[in-house]
């Protein structure tokens, strides 16, 4: 209960946080841990949402940077110094929400080039955290391609998903992509829900065409948000599950169904997950319905 209470006081006074984070609420010395995914790139957990670190010759190229704080940055820098003296030479972000954007503000203080999507940048216009995170350096509308000591990294943006400024991470040598929350897991794997944040642009309805986009490119490993790397199967699992719960509401609308009703009249006890919205997103989720009859 203590837990479903303060998500709802995240929402409703700083801003939608993707999930609860661990060991703590607020403060700037949560847990955090670092591992080897692949050779070259380590996942920092903890302290907000994942962090991927792709360590090359000439540098590393960090994704994602915790919820602010000066401790969730220290570890950070910490434990990335555990596994290389490599300096950061690029940072990039996955969406505007503050457990991946925090300290963003450090880095750019440290000259470190801060990429993101362009409707991330215009998305923190309007988002209500605290302390709110500073905007990237450099924006792209579709792709773009950083190269560091004979590695290339790209960002896609492949339309809205879990917000409207979703950047697809994809490491095209290591066969490994970086969904952020545009994949969620939980405990068990595939019971934490889509969370579409709509005044940030997010979007059910569209959610699956991205992750088949996700789908098209070589990799076999994912990596989430939250928890830990997952295999092509689950993401096809995981878009199945959300096309699956869009189909059923679109059909309900197309009924008739009236938005209050919507969210009772649609099976879900064959989904991994059960999808329950806040009025704001229950609003927005019905009016793209709506839209797309
Ligand atoms: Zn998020």
């Amino acid at each position: 209960m203590r837990k479903i209470l303060f998500t709802l006081i995240i929402l409703s006074t700083a801003g939608i946080v993707c999930a609860q984070p661990k060991g703590g609420k607020g403060g700037g010395n949560q847990a955090q841990a670092i591992k080897e995914v692949k050779p070259g790139l380590y996942l920092v957990t903890g302290a907000g949402g994942n962090s991927s670190v792709r360590v090359t010759s000439e540098g590393i190229i960090l994704v994602d940077g915790k919820l602010p704080a000066e401790g969730n940055y220290d570890k950070l820098m910490e434990l990335i110094k555990s596994v290389s003296n490599q300096p950061i030479k690029y940072m990039l972000l996955t969406h505007h929400h503050q457990d991946h954007t925090g300290n963003d503000d450090k880095f750019l203080a440290l000259g470190i080039p801060v990429i993101a999507h362009e409707n991330l940048k215009s998305n923190l216009v309007t988002y209500a955290a605290t302390p709110k995170p500073a905007p990237p350096s450099v924006t792209y509308s579709t792709d773009y391609t950083v190269k560091l000591g004979g590695v290339t990294v790209e960002a896609h943006h492949y339309g809205r998903a879990h917000t409207s400024g979703d950047t697809v991470v994809y490491f095209p040598d290591l066969k490994v992509v970086a969904l952020s929350d545009e994949l969620g897991v939980g405990t068990p794997p595939g019971s934490r829900a889509p969370l579409a944040d709509y005044a940030g642009g997010g979007s059910l309805v569209e959610w699956p065409s991205v992750l088949d986009k996700v789908l098209k490119l070589d990799w076999d490993l994912a990596i989430p948000g939250n928890d830990d790397p997952q295999p092509r199967s689950y993401v096809q699992s995981y878009r199945d599950n959300i096309a699956k719960v869009v189909d059923r509401a679109k059909a309900a609308v197309k009924m008739g169904v009236p938005k209050d009703q919507l969210m009772a009249s649609i099976k879900m006890d064959d989904l991994s997950f059960k999808l329950m919205l806040q009025p704001a997103a229950l609003d927005g989720f019905y009016d793209e319905l709506m839209k797309s009859k």
